[in-house]
């Protein structure tokens, strides 16, 4: 899962709204959002839930009645931003004090560190805990009046939808603190997942992304030890679906059945979010990943034998502790092996209380950036390269937004198609013909 994301719930009404002392009908809420696709997901059923209270969303902070902070804390730069945030509220706090402030995500730990340290802060919620905020709100908070929602619970505010298939994480990776913030993986029943996904395609999504942190472990917990394959199948049938896909597989996790079920199912796409974190052994031993470099590339090939057209991302950490400049050349070797379509690379971040802070975080701050560069570099060259054979050929897209003028939307295999067209074509999927290619992004024109 990449943890570039910054978003905020916005506001499709926007209202000046009441001190939450007394409040008339409009009750608002506002939600700040930082890092992995998880995240977005439970904002927007922080969201959804919300508004089945009857609160509305509003266009800024400092227009809402209740201020929810949903942080991350994979990285201290990701960290850092959310106290940031939290910092600027105590202003806002000071100022309208009926102001309810709320934080959520995988910041909340220790609470009673947070409430010495946040003492503007009026409740504390774990990651994806929607059911604890709403019932926290109706407890604590006046009800606004009822039946003026602007949202029905599954409403997508987007033609792509995330649905969390696993909570936590199953893994012990000694640099992450997913799992001791998330708790351990935890599966929800197939039944839950597809009314959730049929509810969100009601509501307007074409595509349903399923999330878990390693989405492989899907089913093991539960009655019957339902697969991820089978759970596919069954999201698969929802009349209305035009896409699936799901993340994030792990490479010491992910069966030969997914494969197949990729491979049978049409509106399954065939990309693939695979982090492979290092390509030297003993960093991967160190990092606790559970599978060797050559083991990663032969689950690749795998992959690409059953799945010719499949378009592979991954994640890389550079830096970590003892890690060698001969080390960091077998993840440049790696790299070059498995040509990717995307390198999502950070610079390895201590994490307090993870097994990794105990070690030496060696790898000095310019190496670690040089080394982030040279993977940049070369996944540039790559991709370039990958992309360049789109050139004159028609893929299809399912259109996300407008974006500077442009259509914006998205191939099965993940790469970012612009196009201009008069028409709406919104949620739509259109068949476009690749005129210009880069790095990065892709140009066409409808065809037809
Ligand atoms: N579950 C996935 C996996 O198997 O790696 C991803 C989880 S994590 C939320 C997303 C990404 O953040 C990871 O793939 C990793 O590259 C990065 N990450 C996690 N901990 C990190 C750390 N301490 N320093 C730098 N990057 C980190």
């Amino acid at each position: 899962m990449n943890t570039r994301i910054e978003t905020s719930i916005a506001a499709r009404n926007v209202q000046r709204a009441l001190p939450i002392t007394d409040r008339g009908p409009r009750a608002t809420y506002y939600i700040w959002t930082i890092g992995c696709q998880m995240n977005r997901a439970d904002a927007r059923r922080a969201a959804a839930a919300l508004e089945a209270l009857g609160y509305q969303p509003a266009g800024h902070a400092d227009d809402a009645d209740l201020i929810i902070v949903n942080s991350c804390v994979v990285r201290q730069s990701a960290e850092d931003k959310v106290v940031g945030r939290l910092h600027s509220l105590r202003a806002l706090k000071k100022g309208r004090p009926g102001t309810a402030v709320v934080l959520m995500g995988c910041l909340v730990g220790d609470l009673d560190a947070l409430r010495a340290r946040f003492p503007h802060v009026d409740h504390f919620v774990r990651p994806s805990d929607v059911e604890g905020l709403a019932a926290w709100v109706e407890a604590n908070l006046p009800s606004p009046l009822r039946g003026e929602g602007t949202g029905a619970r599954g409403e997508s505010p987007s033609p792509s939808a995330e649905v969390p298939a696993m909570m936590g994480c199953d893994r012990h990776c000694t640099y992450c603190l997913v799992r001791l913030r998330r708790g351990p993986g935890r599966s929800r029943a197939p039944e839950e997942i597809v009314a959730e996904a049929a509810e969100l395609i009601r509501g307007g999504a074409r595509e349903i992304v399923l999330l878990g942190q390693n989405i492989d472990a899907y089913g093991r917990d539960l009655p019957g030890r339902p697969s991820l394959a089978e759970l596919l199948r069954r999201v698969h049938d929802i009349p209305g679906l035009a896409r699936l896909r799901f993340l994030t597989s792990h490479p010491a996790d992910l069966s030969d059945e997914v494969i197949q079920a990729v491979a049978e199912l049409p509106k399954v796409c065939s990309h693939w979010e695979l982090p492979v974190q290092s390509g030297d052994d003993e960093v991967l031993r160190r990092m606790g990943r559970g599978y060797t470099a050559a083991e990663f590339l032969a689950l690749v090939e795998r992959i690409r034998a059953r799945l010719p057209e499949s378009s592979i991302a991954t994640d890389v950490i550079v830096g970590f502790p003892g890690e060698t400049a001969e080390q960091f050349e077998h993840t440049l070797d790696l790299l070059r092996a498995a040509h990717m379509d995307a390198v999502h690379v950070a610079c390895y971040s201590v994490r307090p209380g993870t097994p990794a802070a105990r070690l030496t975080d060696d790898v000095p701050p310019e190496e670690k950036e040089r080394r982030r560069q040279a993977v940049e570099a070369l996944q540039e060259e790559i991709v370039d390269e990958i992309n360049a054979r789109l050139l004159g050929q028609e893929v299809e897209v399912l259109v996300e937004e407008m974006h500077k003028g442009k259509w914006k939307g998205r191939t099965a295999t993940n790469k970012l198609v612009f196009f201009t067209h008069p028409a709406d074509w919104r949620g739509r999927l259109a068949t476009v013909r690749i005129t210009k290619t880069g790095p990065w992004s892709l140009q066409g024109e409808v065809c037809g």
